[in-house]
């Protein structure tokens, strides 16, 4: 019997399953609000959970339990609420992600909610007319605090000891506070022409909803347009939010908000301890974090006054989550600087094509910076045909590399791939180490004396002899950063070669460390992956290369083009950023075996975005995205049958819907940690129809029998094939 008149609390609980779950209130009390975190049973277990809403239930009475504890009431406001309920559907992912989405991991546990809100300390007006006299240390802390309030933390980092500030605290002349901590304040540059341009016409609507994509090209100042935009927003007690990709999020990024800004800005990031999360999710959602700067994660921040959200790098592919909840961190900041009617600004050298198409479809407004801050010119390119070179670099790239060298600069080498060689190989029989577990080469690192698979992490020791025809003459092919390392070493014995990849960068600070020794050093070459490609400003790299283009050239994954040529750009714009007259003309070099490919000609004009309108062009042809939404449904099995299997029955479900499903077709690395990998292309006529189609039906999927035997996923706007 259905119970219609009875109203329940519909919570988000962390299993996988796809709908909320209902539960009567405690005994003897109301439900609680919206947004309140519970503890409830669910099976033999107690799980905390997010109430997302309140309405009637079709379970019956007798089977509905209640809340064991309100842990919380109304922690979560609407804004956060409604993007994920927004998120959930478009992204087709179970509402009960909310509880890892929403919560910071020290909420997600059965414990009521502390304040952790970092410490801050301000003078009262006791304080501003106090003289500390004679005593120093007292009279110091009075003095830095003049200026506004200071976060304990800094305060102690700055040599304050702990009972100066109670002493100071219980003369009355110094008091804690909630308001945000501020940082010593240093002027930036003076914009130019066209920063100021920029700045200009998106503060024109500073108090409204608009997107902005700002194309700048690398080293034009975009950081500095940013964080005049934020400047103003901070004047009207507005909060802003900085996302940035994991690699771009570094101390050298913050301490320049910070000093630009002149206050603290908080971090949010998936490593930061459980705690430096929840403090800064609390300063978010309190107000006393003026700043926040922080990956995908940040977009689903709680904050009190949220006037400005800013996405540095938009076209980074770490913003899309591949894994549980796969949303894409940019689009849903898009989605939630629309609700609350605030602008936000998507800046990159290299555009992603879904935001040049808006911009082509007048949904976004381009603002475009063309030179350089520093008037220093674009480097020159040169293609170098690398056949027949067997270690990774060319003869025409190491002369170069010399030349670079004995005037006195630095040199950036970026090649995509760690370890020693990307193929093992037999001489006599063309044997290759594969992993079994993975379509893929097992890559060889010769300081571990290890095969390393880098798909599924499985190692073993290089065999002795070919295991096929017992030869043993097994020979490295290709060249990853650790043999460009010692080869660069052997070529160039006099100067430092900085290796920068996962292997030898553990902690974040290694890189840092570096980045500070070289910008200050002498001539030496860094070569290194991805890591090496972000943002970094190094002013005396004059020679920048990309050493291998090829297997970008020829993927079979419609994005490789764009990817290529975002990657090719930003490395290009690390050579010769400043202006200086005793330096050589900044060059980029990119090696291929395949000069003549029409994709190398393209990027060879030098221009990203004739480059990207170009491939859009394409997209638009090939109905793929931008252009055409698309869908993927991907499943996993050990058995390739089962992942077929489900894959037809999710189809026909699905076309039923209306929708046009393509497939099962094997992804492109068919097979992965021992799964074999299968996926179909759903999609629709307009992009709409498509998520009304796949929002409305895939949950119906979770009862599939055949769904128990796979993994399977639904990924809006995939990202990867
Ligand atoms: P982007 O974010 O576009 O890569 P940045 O904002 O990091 O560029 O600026 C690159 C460099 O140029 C930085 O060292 C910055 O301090 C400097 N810079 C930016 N704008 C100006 C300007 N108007 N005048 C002088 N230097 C500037
Ligand atoms: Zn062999
Ligand atoms: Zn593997």
């Amino acid at each position: 019997m259905n119970t219609p008149s009875v109203r329940v609390a519909q919570v988000a609980l962390p299993v996988p399953l796809p709908q909320a779950f209902d539960y009567l209130p405690p005994s003897e009390q109301a439900l609680p609000p919206v947004g309140s975190r519970v503890l409830v049973p669910f099976g033999r277990r107690q799980l905390v959970g997010v109430v997302l809403n309140h309405g009637p239930t079709t379970t019956p009475l007798k089977k509905l339990k209640a809340i064991d504890k309100v842990l919380d009431e109304a922690l979560l406001g609407e804004d956060v609420l409604a993007l994920h309920a927004w998120a959930s559907r478009y992204y087709a992912y179970p509402v009960g992600e909310a509880v890892e989405l929403l919560l910071p991991p020290a909420l997600r546990r059965a414990k009521p909610f502390r304040s952790a809100l970092p410490k801050a300390y301000q003078l009262t007006q006791a304080g501003r007319d106090a003289d500390a006299g004679r005593a120093h240390a007292q009279r110091r802390c009075l003095e830095w605090l003049a200026a506004g309030p200071v976060a304990r933390e800094a305060l102690i980092e700055g040599g304050v000891q702990p009972a100066t500030i109670k002493t100071l605290v219980d003369k009355g002349w110094v008091e804690q506070t909630e308001r945000c901590p501020v940082v010593k304040l240093t002027p930036g540059p003076t914009l130019n022409v066209e920063q100021r341009g920029a700045v200009e016409a998106i503060a024109k609507g500073i108090d409204r909803f608009g997107v902005h994509l700002l194309a700048g090209t690398t080293g034009s100042g975009k950081t500095e347009v940013y964080l005049q935009l934020a400047k103003q927003v901070l004047d009207n007690q507005g909060q802003v939010l900085i996302m940035a990709p994991e690699i771009g999020l570094s101390p050298q990024l913050i301490r320049r908000v910070e000093a630009r800004l002149g206050v603290r800005a908080f971090v949010y990031h998936s490593e930061m301890s459980a705690s430096e999360r929840l403090a800064c999710w609390q300063a978010a959602r309190s107000g006393q974090a003026a700043v926040v700067i922080g990956t995908r994660s940040a977009v689903f921040l709680s904050f009190h006054a949220l006037g400005l959200i800013v996405v540095d790098e938009e076209h980074d592919a770490s913003f899309k989550q591949i894994d549980g909840a796969r949303y894409h961190g940019r689009d849903l900041a898009v989605w939630r600087a629309k609700h609350l009617n605030v602008p936000i600004v998507l800046g990159s050298a290299t555009p992603s094509l879904e935001s040049l198409n808006n911009v082509n479809e007048g949904r976004y407004q381009q603002h475009t910076l063309t030179q350089r801050a520093s008037d220093a010119p674009q480097p020159r390119w040169c293609i170098i045909d690398q056949r027949g070179e067997h270690e990774g670099l060319s003869d025409e790239l190491l002369v170069k590399i010399e030349h670079h060298l004995s005037q006195g600069q630095q040199v950036l080498l970026y090649r995509n791939r760690r370890g020693f060689a990307p193929v093992m190989m037999c001489q006599a029989c063309g044997w290759q180490a594969d992993c079994h577990r993975c379509s893929a080469h097992m890559t060889l690192h010769q300081s571990q004396s290890r095969l390393q698979c880098h798909h599924c992490g499985h190692q073993t020791a290089p065999p002795p002899r070919c295991p096929s025809c017992q030869d043993p003459n097994l020979i490295p092919l290709g060249a990853g950063t650790e043999r460009l390392e010692s080869v660069l070493g052997e070529r160039f014995p006099d100067h430092p070669i900085h290796r920068v990849d996962r292997d030898v960068m553990t902690g974040r600070h290694d890189f840092e460390a570096l980045l500070a020794q070289v910008k200050t050093g002498g001539p030496c070459i860094l070569v290194g992956t991805q890591m090496l490609a972000k943002g970094h400003h190094l002013p005396k790299v004059t020679l920048a290369a990309v050493l291998d283009v090829d297997q970008a050239l020829f993927s079979s994954d419609f994005r490789a083009p764009e990817r290529l040529g975002q990657a090719v750009f930003q490395v290009a714009g690390r050579a010769g950023r400043v202006v200086d007259a005793a330096q050589p003309r900044a060059e980029f070099v990119l090696q291929t075996r395949h000069p003549e490919h029409p994709l190398l000609a393209q990027l060879q004009q030098g221009d990203y975005i004739g480059f990207a309108k170009a491939l859009l062009t394409e997209r638009v042809q090939a109905g793929l995205p931008p252009a055409q939404a698309l869908v993927l449904l991907r499943a996993e099995a050990h058995q390739s049958e089962a992942a077929v299997t489900f894959l037809q029955l999710a189809g026909q479900c699905l076309a039923e819907a209306g929708l046009d499903v393509q497939g099962p077709i094997p992804a492109i690395m068919a097979k992965r940690g021992g799964y074999w990998r299968y996926q179909s292309w759903v999609q629709a006529p307009t992009r709409a129809q498509l998520i009304d189609g796949v929002s409305q039906h895939w949950t119906a999927l979770y009862a599939l029998p055949a769904a128990k035997t796979v993994r399977w996923h639904v990924d809006v706007d995939p990202t990867e094939l």
